[in-house]
């Protein structure tokens, strides 16, 4: 197999700073070189191939997606309540006239072209398309991690979802795909139900991700019972009084997943400082904060700088079309460098890379361009401007998808 060179006006490898007429090096899908050329020539060079005014940066990683919404043009309505949107996203899945098999390769060819090589996908029962064989993703040398969900409030659904995730976690799946579990969320899945789910993932080494401290509603219902989710689940039938001792929290939530490895707890947006803590001090866990999704919903300031200041990994995701225009993870770190000038550039590159890479298990193959690691890279068209400051040019790019 024959070595190739792409030479770029930037090369960002992540774990070291930005390099001006950078070269990347690959074989047979691997990195064999990062470095710095003398000139903007390529002269001398062998098998190079120049990119031009590009920047190269490792393959983005979405931490967390729903696939199966792709279909959706835009987010769907109403943002508020919570419930109200929940239903609209329930009616929406009930009415839609594209099936999941074609909504799901809808949202994977979408995240491979906006530039991602990993994506934490939430799957819903059935996986039409994930559970075969034959499916490719678009981009093969990319990786879906695939978190089976379970829903199951009520007591007496309990052994059937287990179940389920059982033969998830047996399936013969599709090239690139790892399988993860998700118990949907505190609000969704009975504590002896999550229990079985983390007992059984911890046994097969499984990545976990579960909705966490989404809203206040959620927090309510955990405190007191109370507040519009059940209304809500009463509404479904799957409300159980008894099922959630009053007075818990999120932090119940996050005791139960301590002994797993990887650990994402989605959203996070209203983690309290204790809980805080408790995930700062616990490298299984990352926050996977949705930048765009959070500002849809109207939610009060998420904590992810407090989190980062205090040692807590926290990587990007960009939810569902159903509360996102798009599932463009570039799209949110050029976002978040919009509202947040003063955050360090590398950093925001990180949560979109690194961080992600680390938070699924797979930081070994991907989320930086290092020797050994996979060659996938994101290529963002530069703005023909002169500039000496990598990062403005970076952030002032587009994807090219
Ligand atoms: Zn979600």
């Amino acid at each position: 197999m024959m070595r190739f060179t792409f030479a770029a006006r930037l090369v960002f490898p992540v774990d070291q700073p930005p390099l001006w007429n950078g070269c990347l090096e690959m074989e047979n899908g691997r990195v064999t070189a990062v470095y710095q050329r003398p000139s903007p020539s390529v002269a001398g060079i062998k098998n190079a191939i120049d990119m031009g005014n590009v920047a190269l940066v490792p393959g983005l990683i979405n931490a967390h997606t729903h696939w199966e919404f792709s279909d959706l043009r835009q987010p769907l309505q109403p943002a508020t309540p919570f419930t109200g949107w929940l239903k609209s996203l329930m009616q929406s899945r009930r009415n839609a006239t594209t099936d999941k098999a074609t909504r799901i390769q809808l949202g994977a060819t979408e995240s491979m072209a906006a530039g991602c090589a990993v994506v934490g996908e939430i799957a819903t029962a059935g996986n039409p398309v994930l559970g075969t064989t034959d499916w490719r993703a678009p981009v093969t040398s990319g990786r879906t991690v695939a978190f089976h969900e379970s829903i199951g409030l009520r007591p007496e659904r309990r052994e059937a979802q287990l179940q389920a995730a059982r033969n998830w976690l047996s399936t013969p799946l599709a090239e690139g795909i790892i399988r993860g579990l998700s118990p949907h969320a505190p609000y969704t899945v009975h504590p002896a139900l999550l229990s079985d789910l983390v007992d059984l993932a911890k046994a097969r080494n499984a990545p976990v991700a579960m909705h966490l401290a989404e809203t206040t509603a959620e927090l309510e219902l955990l405190q007191h019972g109370t507040g519009e989710f059940v209304e809500f689940l009463d509404h479904m039938g799957a409300w159980d009084p008894q099922a959630i001792p009053r007075g818990s929290r999120p932090l119940d939530c996050l005791r139960s997943l301590e002994p797993l490895s990887h650990v994402l707890a989605v959203h996070g947006n209203y983690l309290n400082a204790e809980e805080q803590a408790f995930v700062a001090a616990r490298p299984q866990f990352t926050v996977v904060y949705c930048p765009r999704t959070h500002a849809f919903f109207g939610h009060a300031p998420h904590p992810w700088q407090e989190l980062l200041a205090q040692g807590c990994r926290v990587a990007l995701g960009t939810d569902s079309r159903a509360s996102n225009p798009d599932l463009s993870l570039w799209n949110e770190v050029v976002w978040l460098r919009k509202r947040f000038p003063t955050v360090d550039p590398a950093l925001l590159l990180k949560l979109a890379t690194q961080n992600g890479a680390e938070a699924l298990g797979l930081a070994a193959e991907f989320g930086s361009l290092v020797l050994g690691k996979s060659a996938n890279v994101a290529v963002v068209m530069l703005p023909d401007v002169r500039s000496t400051d990598p990062w403005e040019l970076l952030y002032a790019g587009r994807m090219k998808t």
